[in-house]
């Protein structure tokens, strides 16, 4: 860990991490949401007109979204142990998309967990990564949230911030590729 952060800014750090996850594995992001109020949790929309994910590379687009799943949580534990109090959320998600992954593919579900894990963790020591996670999470938590108590972010800054720091986006392995439809 390095220094504590309060609470509040360690859920816009989650959030953050899964945002940048999700432009990195090319998940168009409606916007996110962190509420501070009451709740301290929050979430990334993603934007509703999705493509359709052509069905021979849904696997790999399972695989990725493993990673985006993960990687709220990887963002958090540098900071603080705090996730494993609420990771059951993610973590549910994580073991649905890999219960998919392995019913179509026939690998075990429990490969899968572990290779999205190592490529989320290998996402989040990228300095790169992680200073678009952090700009992110700073700009969430700086903004005054006068009355609504919740602060947001529009897609389009995310998608603009993450390619300000990876300008040719992330070098996914084999397994996580989604072939170009040509
Ligand atoms: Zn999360």
């Amino acid at each position: 860990m390095e220094a504590s952060l309060p609470r509040d800014e360690c859920v816009a750090v989650h959030e953050a991490g899964h945002a940048v996850a999700m432009a990195l594995s090319g998940t168009s992001i409606k916007h996110i949401i962190v509420y501070v109020d009451k709740l301290l949790s929050g979430a990334v929309v993603p934007s509703p007109q999705q493509a359709p994910v052509r069905k021979e590379f849904s696997g790999a687009r399972l695989a990725r979204n493993m990673v985006d799943a993960y990687a709220g949580g990887a963002a958090e534990l540098r900071f603080t142990p705090y996730w494993f109090e609420t990771a059951a959320v993610d973590l549910y998600g994580v073991r649905q998309l890999g219960r998919r992954l392995a019913r179509s593919s026939g690998v075990a579900e429990d490969s899968y967990l572990r290779l999205a894990w190592e490529e989320t963790c290998r996402m989040f020591l990228d300095e790169r990564v992680w200073a678009a996670t952090l700009q992110i999470a700073k700009d969430l938590w700086r903004q005054p949230y006068p009355n609504s108590g919740k602060r947001t972010m529009a897609g389009s800054r995310v998608q603009r911030l993450v390619h300000q720091h990876l300008p040719n986006g992330w070098d996914w392995p084999a397994m996580f590729e989604i072939p170009v439809a040509g």
